[in-house]
C-alpha cells in the first residue's frame, strides 16, 4: 500500500481534558508520524466551512459550535495507507460503537464529542490538509 497523508483533528473535548499526548501516543504506535501540527482557535464561522458536507445534517450547528468550543490540535499524519489506518485507531463515529482500544471507546465523551477527526478518502484527505496547512508547513 502507498504512503498517504491525512488530515486529523484533536477536538476541543479532548484538548481541555489535557489528552493530545495520549492520543498522539496511539497515533504513533499504529505507525503513524505526525508530520506537522499546530493547536489553534477555531471560529463558528472556520469550524462551518470545515464541516459544510453536513450542513443539511440536524446536528450542524451544535457541531460548529464545540468545534469553536476551545482550542483544537490539527495535524498531518503520514505513513502505509494512513487514511484507513487513521480511521481504524480513531475508532466508530459513536463511541458506544466503537471497538476495545481506539481513540473514541477510550476517550470521547459522545458521538458529538469525540475527541478527533479523520479524512475519509485521498480527495477529502488533500482538501482538508489545505484547509489548514500551507506547503511550506508539510517538511515530511
Ligand atoms: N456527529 C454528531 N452526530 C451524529 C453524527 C456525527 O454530532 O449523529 C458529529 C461527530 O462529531 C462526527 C462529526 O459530526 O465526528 C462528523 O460526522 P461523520 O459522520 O463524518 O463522522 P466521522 O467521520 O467523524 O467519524
Ligand atoms: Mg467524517
Amino acid at each position: 500500500m502507498a504512503t498517504e497523508r491525512t488530515l486529523s483533528i484533536i477536538k476541543p473535548d479532548a484538548t481541555k481534558r489535557n489528552l493530545t499526548g495520549k492520543i498522539n501516543a496511539k497515533f504513533e504506535d499504529a505507525g503513524l508520524r505526525i508530520i506537522a501540527q499546530k493547536r489553534i482557535h477555531l471560529t463558528k464561522e472556520q469550524a462551518g466551512k470545515f464541516y459544510e458536507v453536513h450542513a443539511s445534517r440536524p446536528f450542524y450547528d451544535e457541531l460548529c459550535e464545540f468545534m469553536a468550543s476551545g482550542p483544537v490540535v490539527v495535524q498531518v499524519l503520514e505513513g502505509e495507507g494512513a487514511i484507513g489506518k487513521n480511521r481504524e485507531v480513531m475508532g466508530a463515529t459513536n463511541p458506544a460503537d466503537a471497538a476495545p482500544g481506539t481513540i473514541r471507546a477510550e476517550f470521547a465523551e459522545s458521538v458529538g464529542e469525540n475527541s478527533v477527526h479523520g479524512s475519509d478518502a485521498p480527495e477529502t484527505a488533500a482538501e482538508e490538509i489545505a484547509y489548514y496547512f500551507s506547503g511550506l508547513e508539510l517538511v515530511g
